[in-house]
């Protein structure tokens, strides 16, 4: 059975349209269910009715056509009650409804099964036959399996407008809304551009061509470049490489020539394919063949088939990225948008991004928020291919895209960005004013930093001190662990800006969804596994070079230099880093250079240094609550996975306790204690950790000026009453919805996200 379901999911999935894929599906459940009758029957957006979509057995010509009201029928109440309905006769059933363009009559046994994608009732899979009697468990199980497995086809193809195509073709495809999570707030207009990670086969989706000229002529000229390239690397290294390396340069430009494989694909791309789907399916073809032969070296050629396919697909998606040439107002989309990536499109033509994967703490939309790009993040069914070019509108805050947007909500959201940049500039007055509380007060707002620009943008916004250096970044767009010298240069460059300012080094912090290119980790369970502080621990040379090179570049500055270590989760983890940093500053010392000894802090990010926060804070001269992390970890949600994005909650009770917990703690050994968690730059976050005594509130600086103006306006003890009152909640939801509703009673309503109704969508 599961073999057989993985065929058909795997059918359905490769066909070239959604009508296809539907044709598919009911032929197939079918013969796999060897019933007489199978029908998918779906839900038109806006229109309060299903369409016969597909079917085998029943009237062909109704397709297309037949309609039933929501509410009415069987299919009807399979989408009400969203569970199966299995009858041995249906007509027997009061909710039967007689639908004579059908032509039904002869079959009795009826079941029925909902089509569900994240809670959303898409459609109903119907299978029938004449028989009086009920399909048995294994059947229904069957069904059920599938249709939890093509509902997000069904759901790609609804984000797409393939759906509209199926009833109404004249409709015209404007607004076409893709949903997916609030990453970074804000909106932006601008031009999609699909960009891909480092090329792979097996990512490339199966999609039909737009246009057959345009994808010949883009394979034609990869292929063509490929070719260049190869001739090139050859002659290069004509003299240097052995004969065998040269003798494979031949047998590539042999199969570039040969028709074998180029013609192939431009057989299927005439067929309707797009090219990289056409390339993918011809070389995949090729490498099984190579696979299945007897000769060892034969089967050995499949590799370079595969390696020379990859080869065309990276010039491919060079020439579908632009790669030279961004709009001014670049939409980046992709299925996973890199921190590369944002680094290729030129400053100030970055307006927003879209990523199919990843959740509001992924730290790809903490880096979009911090550079004050409006950012959708696990935008599950994002049809990319279709996105290139597209006009697009980002809404940030409720984590939705509109593709091909009319007119009217292009206007609607010009206005909205035009509020928000006006917002901003009475914002920028504030900029030298302290953040004092209107009874006096006084919280530390730093920031967090790490990507090129923010040095500028931080300072711009009046920050008082760096909170969070990610010293990681700088780290992963290198191909090699950067040398201490290249590190003191760019720590030195931020401690003589922000001199006399505190500036709070983070050591490196990877693993987890950090990689390093060069420096690979692959674990099952990556966050539960070598990171941060465990990583440098057991590469003690990484953790020596960085903290000489933190101490070296402080020297003879005034401003306090503190380091700080990152998922502690035992105290020996503080005893063992704490003598690595001795032994760098004796060892910088000796070396003459003028160095003061650092301070030392400990981050906070999972349960157990809660609970031994005291003990940590005795050891160390500050806390910093990674509220990111900590959350995640408390509440046992990966704060990348956009499927479980919605039990992500920050203002869970738990850490809402947790948090105060350690700020109690840490004032008992007379210790600082600070957040550099993405919660500490919102509103509601920002005046709880304020009633709790946070000192240090440091966030992004984008967020800064608007919780500056934020703190300025309320009384600590106003705060503090609201904080006794949210402890006693036992629900997120709750704890926000008061808090929102105190910030607009209080008159700082212009920090509640909420604006036109936009139900133009
Ligand atoms: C955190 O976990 O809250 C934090 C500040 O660290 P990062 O987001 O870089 O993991
Ligand atoms: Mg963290």
């Amino acid at each position: 059975m599961l073999s057989l379901l993985q065929q058909i999911v795997q059918d359905v999935g490769g066909a070239r349209n959604f009508a296809e894929a539907l044709r598919l599906m009911v032929s197939e459940v079918r013969k796999a269910l060897d019933t007489e009758v199978c029908s998918v029957y779906l839900k038109m957006p806006g229109r309060g009715q299903y369409l016969f979509a597909a079917n085998e057995g029943l009237n062909a010509e109704s397709v297309g056509h037949a309609t039933i009201a929501e509410g009415a029928g069987l299919v009807g109440l399979v989408g009400e009650r969203a569970e199966p309905i299995n009858l041995q006769v249906a007509s027997l059933h009061p909710r039967y409804l007689h639908m004579p363009e059908l032509g039904e009559e002869p079959f009795n046994a009826f079941l029925g099964v909902p089509i569900i994608h994240h809670r959303r009732v898409l459609g109903v899979l119907v299978v029938q036959h004449r028989e009086k009697r009920r399909f048995d468990e294994s059947e229904e199980a069957f069904l059920v399996t599938l249709s939890a497995q093509l509902a997000a086809i069904v759901a790609r193809a609804e984000a797409v407008g393939e759906m509209d195509g199926l009833f109404d073709a004249e409709r015209p495809k404007e607004n076409q809304r893709i949903q997916g999570l609030a990453g970074a707030p804000g909106v932006a207009l601008g031009v999609g551009v699909v960009m891909h990670p480092t090329a792979s086969l097996d990512m490339v989706a199966d999609a039909q061509a737009e246009d057959l000229t345009v994808e010949l002529m883009a394979f034609d000229r990869a292929v063509e470049t490929v070719r260049n390239d190869i001739r090139r690397i050859s002659e290069q290294f004509a003299q240097s490489l052995p004969r065998e390396e040269l003798a494979l340069f031949d047998a590539y430009l042999h199969m570039l020539d040969d028709e074998a494989i180029t013609g192939d694909v431009r057989q299927r791309i005439r067929s309707g394919e797009w090219a990289q789907g056409a390339l993918k399916n011809v070389i995949q073809e090729h490498v099984r063949r190579f696979q299945q032969m007897e000769d060892a070296y034969l089967r050995e050629r499949g590799t370079d088939v595969e390696d020379l396919g990859l080869r065309v697909l990276a010039c491919l998606q060079d020439i579908r990225t632009h790669k030279d040439h961004f709009p001014k107002d670049t939409i980046l989309v992709g299925e996973e948008i890199t921190f590369s990536m944002l680094t290729r499109v030129p400053s100030g033509q970055l307006k927003g991004l879209v990523s199919k994967r990843g959740a509001v703490n992924s730290h790809v939309a903490i880096l979009a928020h911090a550079l004050g790009i409006p950012a959708v993040m696990g935008a599950v069914d994002l049809p990319l291919h279709r996105l290139d070019g597209r006009s697009l509108i980002v809404d940030g805050h409720y984590g939705e895209v509109y593709a091909n947007p009319s007119t009217d909500l292009t206007s609607d959201y010009i206005a909205v960005a035009e509020e928000e940049r006006e917002f901003a500039e009475e914002l920028n007055e504030l900029r030298e004013l302290p953040c004092v509380t209107l009874d006096g007060w006084r919280v530390l707002l730093w920031v967090n930093i790490g990507l090129p620009g923010d040095i500028t943008r931080s300072l711009d916004r009046g920050a008082e001190g760096i909170g969070l250096f990610r010293t990681e970044v700088p780290f992963m767009t290198q191909d090699r662990f950067p040398s201490e010298e290249e590190q003191r240069s760019l720590y030195r460059e931020h401690m003589e800006a922000f001199e006399p300012r505190p500036v709070t080094m983070r050591t490196l912090d990877i693993g987890g969804d950090k990689a390093l290119p060069y420096f690979p980790i692959a674990e099952d369970n990556p966050f539960l596994g070598w990171r941060g502080i465990r990583v440098t621990l057991d590469h003690p040379e990484i953790f020596l070079v960085q903290a000489r090179a933190m101490l070296r570049a402080n020297s003879g500055l005034r401003g306090v230099l503190r380091i700080m270590l990152p998922m502690v989760s035992d105290v020996s983890e503080v005893d063992e880093a704490q003598s690595l940093v001795r032994q760098a500053y004796r060892e910088v010392a000796d070396e003459g250079f003028n160095v003061k000894e650092p301070l030392l802090g400990v981050m906070i990010e999972v349960p157990s240094a809660v609970y031994q926060a005291r003990d940590l804070a005795r050891r160390v001269d500050f806390l910093a609550v990674g509220s990111n992390d900590l959350t995640q970890y408390m509440l046992a949600v990966d704060r990348n996975n956009p499927r479980v994005a919605g039990l992500y909650r920050d203002l869970h009770p738990s850490v809402l306790r947790a948090l105060r917990e350690v700020a109690r703690q840490a004032h008992i050994e007379k210790k600082d204690v600070g957040i550099c968690g993405e919660l500490a730059g919102t509103p509601s976050g920002a005046v709880l950790l304020l009633a709790m005594g946070y000192q240090v509130l440091s966030m992004n600086a984008t967020n800064l000026p608007k919780i500056k103006w934020l703190l300025r306006n309320i009384k600590r003890r106003d705060a503090r009453r609201m904080l006794l009152r949210v402890l006693k909640m036992d629900a997120a939801e709750d704890v926000r919805r008061y808090m929102e509703g105190e910030l607009i009673a209080a008159g700082l309503g212009r920090l509640v996200p909420s604006h036109f109704d936009r139900t133009a969508g």
